[in-house]
C-alpha cells in the first residue's frame, strides 16, 4: 500500500441528537478530546487528514487540519460527509472513520486498501463478526476519489443512505477481528465509563517507556508492560470457606466481632487481682472456684481470693492475672507464691487483642492460606467472597511434538511442556483448558487460538516465537489481535510473544512462551505468573532471598540470567547456594535437581564465591 495515495477524513458532521446536541468530536476523552484521539490512530496511516464538520469549525481548525463542512444542508448524514471529503481530496483514495471511534485499528487504512485491490472494488468497508453475526461499519471505508459523481448524483436525487448508494457501486468486505477497536460512543455515559475502564492498548502502554527496543528488551520492562496491559476479571463468587484455600478474596473483610470476644487466660494457672500481689513477702490468696474454658466462674472474687483457672477460660470478674500453676505452693485451699513471681497483668488475654470488632480482618487480594481459613472461621464467617476462578487455555506447537502414548518417531520429542505448564498453572489455582499439541500449519494455528480466546481469558502457548521459528506462528498471532514480539535480554528465554487477541467478540490475553524447556518455565515464573496473578485480582510478587554464593558464576553483564541453583546450609549454618550442572535450556533436568533459580540482573557481572546473590525458592511458590 503507498500512504502517499491515501487521504482521511474523519466525519464530525453530526449533531450529536444522543449526546444532548454536544459536538460528540469535542468531548473530552483519554486525556484530550474523542477527535483528538481519532486523529492521532489516523495521521500514521494517510498522507494527509481532514475533519468534516457543520459546527465548532474553529474548535477543529485549531487541531491543525482543515475543516470542511458539507456542501449539501441541512445535517444530511455521513453521505454529505463524504461528499464534501472526496469533492477536496487531492489523492486517489478516501479513508473515512467517524470522529467517536477513538480506538480504531492500527492497520485500518491497510487492511481496507488490500481488500479493496483483492476484490476488484470501489469501496472498501469494514465488518466484525459478532456471535456470529456479520457487523457492517459503514463510516469506516476506503474508496476511490473517482466515485464523486456517482456519490453526488445518488445525493442530488434525494438518497440519504449507505446502503441505497452501495447498490450503485462495487463494495468489498474486510473482516476485522477486533469488534471493540469500532466500538463508537454514542452516549454521554459511555463515554465517561469508556475513559476511566478503557482497555490499554500496548502501543500506549510501551510509550510510557523512554528507550523500547522490541529486539532488546530488558526484563524489567517487558515486566512492566506486561503488568500495566493486563486487566483483572471483575466477576466474584460466594465459596464454602473450605473451599476457598487458595482462591483470591473478592472484598476486605470486616471483623463482626471482637476475637476473643472475653479476656481470658493463657495459661493453666489461677486468676487473681494484680493490687493482691505482695512485694515484700510471699502472697497468700484463697482459691474460692474453678474457671474452665466455656465454662465461667460466675462468682465475684473479693481481696485475697483468687480462682482456678483453665487456658481460654473467661477471667473472673476484677482479676487481671493469671499465675501459671507451676509457679505456685499449695496449702489447703489457699496458694502461695514468691514476691515477684509474675506482675500484674501477666498472662491474660484481652478481649479483641487478635482482631477489634469493625477492623479489616483480611485485605481483598489475598490468595488464602490456611491461617486466613482458619481466621475467618474464627470470626464465624461460613462462605468467602473470592474472584472467579481464571480461565487458561493452554497448548504446545511444533511438528516434532509427540504426546505421551505416541510412538517417538525419528527426529521427535515428547511434549513436556504442556506438563510443566499444567503444573505452574495448576498451583496458581486456574481453571485449565489443556488443547494438546498443534502443528506448524497455519489454519491449525490459527483455529487453537481463535477456540482458546473464546474459551478462556488467558492463553498460554508454547514453541514458534522464536527467529528461526516458522514465521507464520507470528503472523497469525499479530493478525488476530494487538500482540507483540520481544528479543528480552534474559538467559534462557529471550523469544515472547505477549498481546491481546480477538475471536468473535471475545479477547484473551496471550502469553507465547519459548520453545525450550527450562526457557518456557523461567519466562511462566517471571512475567506470566504475576500477570496471571494479576488478573485474578491478587497481588503476590516473588519473594526473592539472598543467599551466599558457595562456588564463582560466569555471567556477562546486560543480560539478566536464571541460573538453577541448590540451596542449603553451609558450614556455618548460613544459606548458601550452588549451581546445578549444564545450565543448557533444553536440560529440563536441571530444574528438577535445583530447589531454587538465581536471579542474576543486567547490572551483575561475573560473581566470585562468597558473594551473595538473589535466589527464588521453588518451594512455596504458588
Ligand atoms: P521453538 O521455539 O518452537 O523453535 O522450539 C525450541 C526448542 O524447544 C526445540 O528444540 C523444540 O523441539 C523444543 N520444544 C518446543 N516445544 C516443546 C515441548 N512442548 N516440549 C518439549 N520440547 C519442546
Ligand atoms: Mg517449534
Amino acid at each position: 500500500m503507498n500512504k502517499e495515495s491515501i487521504s482521511g477524513l474523519i466525519l464530525a458532521g453530526g449533531r450529536g441528537t444522543r449526546m444532548g446536541h454536544v459536538d460528540k468530536g469535542l468531548q473530552p476523552f483519554g486525556g484530550s478530546t474523542m477527535v483528538a484521539n481519532v486523529l492521532a490512530r489516523l495521521q500514521p496511516q494517510v498522507a494527509t487528514l481532514a475533519i468534516n464538520a457543520n459546527q465548532n469549525l474553529d474548535t477543529y481548525a485549531a487541531f491543525g487540519v482543515p475543516v470542511w463542512p458539507d456542501d449539501t444542508p441541512g445535517f444530511a448524514g455521513p453521505l454529505a460527509g463524504l461528499e464534501a471529503g472526496l469533492r477536496r481530496c487531492a489523492t486517489s483514495y478516501l479513508l473515512t472513520a467517524p470522529c467517536d471511534s477513538p480506538f480504531l485499528p492500527a492497520d485500518l487504512a491497510e487492511r481496507l486498501y488490500a481488500g479493496l485491490q483483492s476484490q476488484d472494488a470501489d469501496l472498501a468497508l469494514a465488518v466484525t463478526e459478532e456471535n456470529g453475526r456479520r457487523q457492517p461499519h459503514p463510516v469506516f471505508c476506503l474508496l476511490k476519489t473517482s466515485l464523486l459523481p456517482v456519490l453526488s448524483e445518488y445525493l442530488a436525487g434525494g438518497g440519504r443512505r449507505m446502503d441505497g448508494w452501495y447498490g450503485q457501486i462495487k463494495v468489498a468486505e474486510v473482516l476485522f477481528e477486533d469488534a471493540d477497536a469500532f466500538r463508537n460512543i454514542n452516549t454521554l455515559d459511555e463515554l465517561h465509563s469508556l475513559d476511566t475502564a478503557r482497555p490499554p492498548r500496548l502501543a500506549d502502554v510501551v510509550s510510557c517507556l523512554s528507550a523500547y527496543d522490541p529486539d532488546a528488551l530488558p526484563v524489567r520492562d517487558a515486566q512492566r508492560i506486561i503488568k500495566e496491559f493486563v486487566q483483572p476479571v471483575r466477576a466474584t463468587e460466594q465459596v464454602a470457606l473450605r473451599a476457598a484455600l487458595g482462591r483470591v478474596l473478592a472484598q476486605d473483610i470486616v471483623s463482626p466481632i471482637d476475637v476473643p470476644a472475653h479476656d481470658n487466660s493463657a495459661m493453666d494457672g489461677y486468676a487473681l487481682r494484680g493490687s493482691d500481689l505482695r512485694s515484700d513477702a510471699d502472697t497468700r490468696l484463697q482459691v474460692v472456684g474453678t474457671a474452665y474454658a466455656g465454662r465461667a466462674f460466675d462468682g465475684v472474687p473479693q481481696a485475697g481470693q483468687c480462682v482456678r483457672i483453665m487456658t481460654g477460660a473467661v477471667m473472673p470478674a476484677g482479676c487481671d492475672s493469671v499465675v501459671p500453676q507451676e509457679f505456685v505452693g499449695e496449702d489447703g485451699d489457699a496458694i502461695l507464691m514468691a514476691p515477684g513471681t509474675i506482675r500484674p497483668g501477666d498472662n491474660r488475654r484481652l478481649a479483641g487483642e487478635d482482631l477489634k470488632a469493625g477492623s479489616a480482618a483480611l485485605r481483598k487480594g489475598k490468595v488464602l492460606r490456611p491461617a486466613d481459613l482458619g481466621l475467618l472461621a474464627s470470626l464465624g464467617v461460613a462462605e468467602a467472597p473470592v474472584r472467579r476462578r481464571l480461565r487458561v487455555a493452554f497448548f504446545s506447537t511444533g511438528d516434532e511434538l509427540r504426546s505421551i502414548g505416541q510412538p517417538l518417531d525419528q527426529g521427535c520429542v515428547y511434549d513436556s511442556n504442556r506438563y510443566t505448564i499444567y503444573g505452574m498453572l495448576q498451583r496458581l489455582g486456574c481453571d485449565l483448558i489443556d488443547m494438546g499439541v498443534v502443528r506448524d500449519d497455519p489454519q491449525a494455528l490459527e483455529s487453537a487460538l481463535r477456540e482458546a480466546c473464546e474459551n478462556a481469558d488467558a492463553i498460554i502457548t508454547s514453541g514458534g516465537v522464536s527467529v528461526g521459528a516458522a514465521d507464520y506462528t507470528r503472523t497469525i498471532m499479530a493478525r488476530l489481535g494487538d500482540v507483540t514480539f520481544w528479543k528480552i535480554g534474559m538467559r534462557p528465554g529471550r523469544p515472547l510473544a505477549f498481546g491481546r487477541i480477538h475471536s468473535n467478540g471475545r479477547s484473551a490475553f496471550l502469553f507465547g512462551l519459548p520453545g525450550n524447556p527450562v526457557a518456557v518455565m523461567v519466562s511462566f515464573y517471571f512475567f506470566a505468573r504475576d500477570a496471571l496473578l494479576r488478573m485474578m485480582g491478587a497481588e503476590a510478587p516473588l519473594a526473592l532471598l539472598k543467599a551466599r554464593s558457595a562456588a564463582p558464576i560466569r555471567k556477562k553483564p546486560g543480560r539478566t540470567e536464571y541460573q538453577r541453583g541448590i540451596l542449603s546450609r553451609g558450614a556455618d549454618g548460613l544459606p548458601e547456594v550452588r549451581i546445578t550442572g549444564a545450565q543448557g535450556s533444553g536440560i529440563l533436568r536441571s530444574m528438577c535437581e535445583a530447589n531454587c533459580m538465581v536471579v542474576l540482573d543486567d547490572a551483575q557481572g561475573n560473581v566470585a564465591a562468597g558473594d551473595m546473590v538473589e535466589v527464588l525458592m521453588f518451594d512455596g511458590l504458588v
